[in-house]
């Protein structure tokens, strides 16, 4: 498949604007400025684009609450804030490619009528802030954004937001809050973003990779994007691997790729010739999987069909070295960490589940404990303000219905099989 999302981007000097023109960058704002707002919004539907942030909402849809509002102005924000353990997949084009995360940002501005863009950026991402701020001096430079984009009157401004490296601020409520100067918590839904954002005005939170799709959508069209890859979820994507692999990184691949090649073809198998033992596979929060159930397609779609989701796309692997009662012992660490504190299943049920895998992990596991865990993340899962609490209770379920034995095992010999 012809690297889309990735093109160019072994040429060292691939982040310059200059570079990015020479392999006909930019030369979709030209294109999509002929079309009507609406012809826009109806090629991206066309296309079958789905958000890649996790949720895979299709993304004309939530453009199309937006547009017909008639709320003024609108805002565009992405949503480059990749916190998820495991997710890496935006940051080559955030450090690589920033002109087509640009590019796609000016032509989406303009489908809805957006006239300022945010893109809020992940604490932890430093070298990518430099690398955006330059790039968009660059398209102020060259008239890609500003009062009068490409000579036609169009109106979009850009600007870098960073955040202080909060996990639930890519919760897109709880990012806005952030956007605002506000503490980074979510808010109730309804009403949705797409209708009151930020300063309370419509706004359209997309991924990064979602946005950086635009420039080729209208280079080929609608019609012909939504043949590449799976034809629920169309379009390339990136899988990012991490772990026991020998060849980890990011994959541009196309959308619905089964885990199987992902790991044994593309990434080279598994590190060392050791044998698979779980894999998580689109970010932390996403069910595990057992070895047997990597020949899912990986898309929005087949992977609720095979017991876990897509994600972001984070491909997880481990070996059989691996003692998974403590991967799920920091997973909830992580979780317990991260809750903003804002809903009580969460505050105190990750504390909770956190412990319980504690003593567990530490040798000192009581009888019921397994049972314990079950019924506090059954008190967790659907009952909490946003997708955190959920996915940290999914997490224990899941490393319990896949590797329950595993669990008692530590519980009845007070030590790890795996790691002695
Ligand atoms: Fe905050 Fe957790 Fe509630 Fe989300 S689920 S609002 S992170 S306390």
């Amino acid at each position: 498949m012809e690297k889309v999302l990735l093109k160019n981007i072994e040429n060292t000097n691939s982040a310059d604007i200059t570079e990015y023109q020479k392999i006909g960058g930019y030369a979709s704002i030209a294109k999509a400025l002929e079309k009507e707002r609406k012809d826009i919004i109806e090629e991206v539907k066309k296309a079958g684009l789905r958000g890649r942030g996790g949720a895979g909402f299709p993304a004309a849809m939530k453009w199309t609450f937006a547009s017909g509002d008639p709320k003024f102005p609108k805002y565009l924000v992405c949503n480059a804030d990749e916190g998820e353990p495991g997710t890496f997949k935006d940051r080559p084009i955030l450090e690589k490619n920033p002109h087509l995360l640009i590019e796609g940002m000016v032509i989406s501005g303009y489908a809805l009528n957006a006239e300022y863009g945010f893109i809020y950026l992940r604490g932890e991402y430093p070298d990518a802030k430099h690398i955006l701020e330059r790039a968009i001096a660059q398209a102020y430079d060259r008239n890609f954004l500003g009062d009068d984009i490409a000579g036609k009157g169009i109106v979009f401004h850009l600007s870098v937001h960073q955040g202080a490296g909060a996990y639930i601020c890519g919760e897109e409520t709880a990012l806005i809050e952030s956007l605002e100067g506000d503490r980074g918590q979510p808010r109730i839904k309804p009403p949705f973003p797409v209708n009151v954002g930020v300063w309370s005005k419509p706004t359209i939170v997309n991924n990064v990779e979602t946005l950086s799709n635009l420039p080729y959508i209208i280079e080929i069209g609608g019609e012909a994007y939504s043949k590449i890859g799976s034809p629920e979820c169309p379009g390339p994507k990136l899988y990012c691997v991490s772990g026991h692999i020998e060849k980890p990184g990011v994959y541009e691949l196309p959308m619905g790729t089964s885990l199987r090649e992902i790991i044994y073809t593309h990434c080279g198998g598994i590190k060392g010739g050791k044998q698979l033992k779980a894999v998580i596979p689109g970010g932390i929060s996403t069910p595990v999987l057992p070895p047997d159930k990597i020949d899912c397609p990986m898309d929005f779609v087949n992977m609720p069909k095979h017991g876990s989701m897509l994600g972001s796309g984070a491909v997880i692997v481990m070996d059989e070295t691996v003692c998974l009662v403590k991967v799920c012992y920091r997973a909830l660490k992580f979780f317990e960490h991260e809750s903003c504190g804002k809903c009580t299943p969460c505050r105190e049920g990750t504390g909770w589940l956190r412990s319980i895998l504690e003593r567990i992990e530490h040798g000192e596991g009581q009888e019921g404990d397994i049972d314990l865990l079950l019924s506090v993340s059954s008190n967790i899962l659907g009952k909490t303000f946003c997708p955190l609490g959920d996915g940290a209770a999914s997490v224990v379920q899941n490393f319990i219905k896949h590797f329950r034995p595993e669990f008692e095992g530590h519980i009845t010999a007070k030590t790890c099989a795996v790691e002695g």
